[in-house]
This record gives C-alpha cells, sequence and structure tokens, in this order.
C-alpha cells in the first residue's frame, strides 16, 4: 500500500474535535510558530552536529532511511551526550524565538471562541516548555498540541514517543485536520505552516518523486484540506510549501508574522470578507 493510503494508528490521544465551532485554527509549530527549527538546533548543539544532521536529511530524501527514523537517531544523539529532557527544555527556552505576533494572535482567538490547535512533528512536552516563555506556563498548558510524546527513564535517559509508529513520519499531519472534512457542517479551518526543512528544499538531489513522498505527512498533506491556507515567509527566501503550493495551484496567503494574519483572520471572521476573498488577494 502506498504510504499517503495507509491510515496509521494513533498511540497517542487527540484533543477533541472542535464540531460545533464555527472557525477553527491548527498551526505548525517549528519555523511557523518558532523562527527557527528547535529540533535542528537540539541536534545542532547539543547532539551529533549540524553536518550529520545535513547527511541524515539526505538518507531520507533519497529514501534509505524514513523521517521517523532519522529524527529519533538525531535525538538519541542527544541524549548520547548527556542532556535530560529538563535541560533540553531549559536549552530551547533560552535559544528558541517565537513569532512575535503569536501571544496576541492567541489572545484574540482566545476571546473570540476560535480554538487553536497546534500540529508538530515535534515533541509535546517541549513544546509546550518553549510556549510558555510566550504566553506564560498556564496558557501553553492549555493550548491543544497534536504532535508525539516523550518517555522519560528514571536514569535520566529518555526517547521520543512516536504517534504514529507505523507511519513513516512518525507524525502524520494530515490525520488531525481529516477528521474535520467529515462533519456535516464542519468549521472554517485555518492553517498556518511552513513546509518541511529548509534543508530538504536546497537539497539538489531534490526529485520529484521523493519530494512528493516527503509531502505526504508534513505540512503539505495537511494544506491541502484547509480552507484558508497561510504559508509563512521565510527570511532565507527559501518556502518550501509556498513552492509546492504554487505548483499544485493550491491557493494560499504569505505572511510574515501572526500579527498580519491576525487582520486577516478578523476579516473573515468577522463576516467582512470571505474566504475565498482573502485567498485571492494571496498576501496580508
Ligand atoms: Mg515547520
Amino acid at each position: 500500500m502506498a504510504l499517503a493510503d495507509a491510515i496509521p494508528e494513533s498511540m497517542l490521544p487527540y484533543p477533541p474535535v472542535y464540531k460545533d465551532k464555527k472557525f477553527v485554527v491548527l498551526s505548525d509549530w517549528d519555523g511557523t510558530i518558532t523562527t527557527q527549527d528547535s529540533n535542528d538546533y537540539m541536534t545542532d548543539n547539543l547532539g551529533f552536529g549540524k553536518d550529520k544532521r545535513r547527511a541524515g536529511n539526505l538518507e531520507i530524501l533519497a529514501g534509505r532511511q524514513t523521517f521517523r527514523d532519522g529524527f529519533r537517531e538525531m535525538l538519541e544523539s542527544i541524549v548520547a551526550n548527556g542532556y535530560t529532557l529538563d535541560a533540553c527544555k531549559e536549552e530551547l527556552r533560552k535559544n528558541i524565538k517565537l513569532d512575535s505576533g503569536f501571544k496576541d494572535f492567541h489572545a484574540w482567538c482566545r476571546a473570540h471562541d476560535v480554538p487553536v490547535v497546534i500540529v508538530s512533528s515535534g515533541m509535546a512536552p517541549v513544546i509546550r516548555a518553549v510556549l510558555g516563555n510566550l504566553v506564560g506556563d498556564s496558557i501553553a498548558n492549555s493550548i491543544d498540541i497534536i504532535a508525539n510524546d516523550v518517555e522519560e527513564r528514571e536514569d535520566g535517559t529518555w526517547a521520543i514517543k512516536f504517534r504514529h509508529p507505523s507511519s513513516g513520519f512518525g507524525h502524520d499531519k494530515s490525520r488531525a485536520i481529516l477528521p474535520y472534512k467529515d462533519l456535516e457542517s464542519p468549521p472554517l479551518l485555518f492553517f498556518f505552516g511552513d513546509g518541511v526543512s529548509g534543508a530538504f528544499f536546497a537539497s539538489p538531489s531534490l526529485q520529484i518523486s521523493a519530494f512528493t513522498q516527503l509531502c505526504t505527512g508534513t505540512d503539505m498533506s495537511a494544506a491541502r484540506h484547509a480552507d484558508v491556507l497561510f504559508v509563512k515567509q521565510k527570511g532565507d527566501g527559501e518556502n518550501d510549501l509556498a513552492v509546492y503550493c504554487t505548483r499544485e495551484g493550491i491557493p494560499h496567503i504569505i505572511f510574515s508574522d501572526f500579527s498580519e494574519a491576525l487582520g486577516v483572520v478578523k476579516s473573515v471572521v468577522s463576516g467582512e470578507k470571505t474566504a475565498r476573498e482573502v485567498l485571492a488577494k494571496g498576501r496580508c
């Protein structure tokens, strides 16, 4: 069975499907709410380093290794260097910056009955720790996060607990969004993402088939099902999600930060504009 057709069994619970809401926000974490990828940061600085990480990315692209197994190896290199989960959280809280507009964006959504759900290939406890820096721990603990988990052991070592261990992605993000598409009157879904790692996109060895395969469990698969898709503008100009959407004819809005996106979300939630109108503009 093709990877795209397989429905992986989830080993972790999902938050409720907000079937009675009119609007729901789903957002990627790394590179979308954060300004840089937190797992890459940990691997480069606490684990086996950037060169090995990049070599690993090429193995994944070449189809010799799954994203799931490559990611697990990166994290194992951090554990092998003696870093506990708490030490990792602390390091990320110090070094990972968040989109400056996200706090107000989230506060507005909360006040207007629009649930915000984070959908990530990373690990929920780590995400909550970093998020707590910006919005405070009590709000961070209340946000829905659909991601992988962590198993902490008594000896201080830890390991990633994949949501979908049978999927080559570890977590197939499209599974977070698809239940909404089966509802009789689904809420309007806003999705925010940036795609897969820039390192993948920049690779000269990237073949179309590998790219399509790589997209299956990522932002690309979730993006296909969103009603209003926001794609983050990257400072380095590399944006594989934008390239993918343009190539596939998927309407999307480029945004540089959440304060900019908030204006668009407000205009749709208030009824001032339709999803079709904001997508037609393509920018905030
Ligand atoms: Mg991302």
